[in-house]
């Protein structure tokens, strides 16, 4: 029977819908990683450890993770040899966040709470009153073995309440919480406590000696009540607070997608979908490169971690692939033929503060992915760059838009100049517009799932011809 032919929009609201499913699972990087991992090994893909000895070859597809947090995952071209290049997307799996502090129990007029550290620089006034939960990763003790496991408390536990307006009167003219006091989240009280359980939790936990005793026990009930685990077993944990409302079709037309975290598992996910679509036509078997997703972790906090894009990840897996006892410099040949797309999401041109973009530079919703410059080296995109960038939207149909900030106003980075100054290799920066970046909940467009997609495919089938197409001498 003939497959079913879409029309347009419901082949951009389809995308738009499996992303949603996607962000819905990706509470935590843990759980980014996880997610990537389980639809990787669908699609066919080798887990490679970094510890052991690797044979890879032509038209196989692999990937590595490390510190559970960054993923790289890569198909070998057919025509593969040692000394060819790399068609590599990175982007990163973390989010602004709030994180429960290692000693975390706290206790106030008879409300049980959980202390809360801030994770990268998130709009933090939008994580109150909002139905948060708790979600990470759990070091359990197992017989003789520390186990890592994931943890996904899957509803409304905890929340951060407003303090009314009869009380701080010029909370519209301004609100800045102080990030120590007043972002510790409710978790129950003591005297419901004491119902339930017959022993009211009390104080902090300066004094606690065992991980159960450093947070509150009503927290450890139901974190050991997931894993199904004995309280004693826990060792240390990495929990981030995650918003409950899963991620939505939005706008009177559902042209919108709201949701937390689209900086930046909108490009893990394109990036990811790109690679898995571009592997499953013929185009593999006729390519000479090696087509490569680099999602890491801690970009939100600079990316100088072991797991970061300053780490030497990428470097030692570019040259463990390129590796051959008859090419020694088959890796240093590799990087100038080697390219790389740093995919972050970009600033849509908000309607209610036109004064602070651009004039010329001023991306709108629905008009395709944005390549960002900036000659100050906060994004990473050449000349060179973006007219290979423009050569593969132009041949895959997708619309390209541009963005520069105003003089007088700061730029944010990505991975894009890292990778760039650490590997040599050329690096284009684009993203999807969207907006209230960095907010608990933010919103982009439907159609962007669907172009980013769709123009990442493009990059990994169309890049050698492109490539091949350059003169620059
Ligand atoms: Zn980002």
């Amino acid at each position: 029977m003939q497959a079913l032919i879409m029309s347009s929009k419901e082949a951009v609201q389809t995308a738009a819908k499996e992303f949603i499913q996607f962000v819905n699972k990706g509470v935590s990087p843990y759980h980014v990683v996880d997610e990537c991992k389980r639809r990787l090994l669908a699609a066919g893909f080798i887990e490679l450890k970094e510890s052991e000895p690797w044979d890879v070859k032509p038209l196989n597809k692999y990937f590595v993770t490390r510190n559970y947090s960054s993923l790289i995952a890569f198909a070998v071209g057919g025509k593969f040899l040692p000394g060819n290049g790399f068609s590599m997307i990175g982007a990163h799996t973390d989010s602004p966040c709030l994180r429960v502090k290692p000693r975390s129990k706290r206790t106030k007029q008879g409300c049980v709470q959980v202390a809360v550290e801030c994770y990268g620089g998130g709009i933090w006034n939008t994580w109150f009153d909002r139905d948060l939960t708790v979600a990470g990763r759990v070091i359990v003790k197992s017989g003789a073995q520390l186990v890592q496991r994931l943890v996904h408390v899957p509803r409304p536990v905890l929340r951060i309440p407003h303090l009314a307006i009869h009380l701080q009167r010029d909370i519209n003219d301004s609100f800045g919480p102080n990030k120590e006091n007043h972002l510790v989240p409710i978790l129950a009280t003591s005297v419901q406590e004491e119902l339930e359980t017959g022993c009211a939790s009390s104080g902090d936990a300066c004094a606690a000696v065992t991980t159960a005793e450093k947070h509150q026990p009503v927290l450890v009930r139901a974190l050991c009540s997931e894993l199904q685990v004995d309280p004693d077993s826990l060792l240390d944990f990495e929990l981030c607070l995650a918003d409950t409302q899963p991620a939505a079709l939005g706008g009177l037309y559902e042209e919108f997608i709201f949701s937390p975290r689209l900086d930046n598992l909108h490009s893990c996910y394109c990036a990811l979908q790109g690679l898995l679509e571009s592997c499953s036509g013929a185009s593999l078997s006729t390519d000479p490169n090696v087509r490569m997703i680099t999602l890491y972790d801690n970009e939100e906090v600079g990316s100088e971690s072991a797991q970061g894009a300053q780490s030497n990840l990428t470097e030692l897996i570019l040259s463990r692939v390129s590796s051959s006892p008859s090419n020694l410099t088959a890796f240093q040949q590799a990087a100038p033929l080697s390219f790389m797309v740093s995919a972050d999401m970009a600033h849509a041109c908000h309607p209610n503060y036109t004064e602070k973009h651009e004039e010329n530079h001023r991306p709108a919703f629905h008009k395709g992915p944005v390549i960002k410059f900036n000659s100050n080296q906060r994004y990473a995109t050449t000349a060179v760059t973006a007219a290979v960038m423009r050569e593969v939207a132009s041949r895959a149909n997708v619309p390209l838009q541009d963005v520069m900030v105003r003089n007088d106003s700061a730029c944010g980075t990505t991975i894009g100049p890292i990778l760039a100054a650490r590997l040599g290799v050329p690096v284009v920066d684009i993203g999807a517009p969207q907006l209230s970046m960095h907010s608990i909940r933010e919103m982009c467009c439907t159609s962007s799932v669907l172009q980013s997609t769709t123009l990442f495919k493009g990059f990994f089938e169309l890049f050698p011809a492109v490539r091949s197409s350059l003169v620059l001498d």
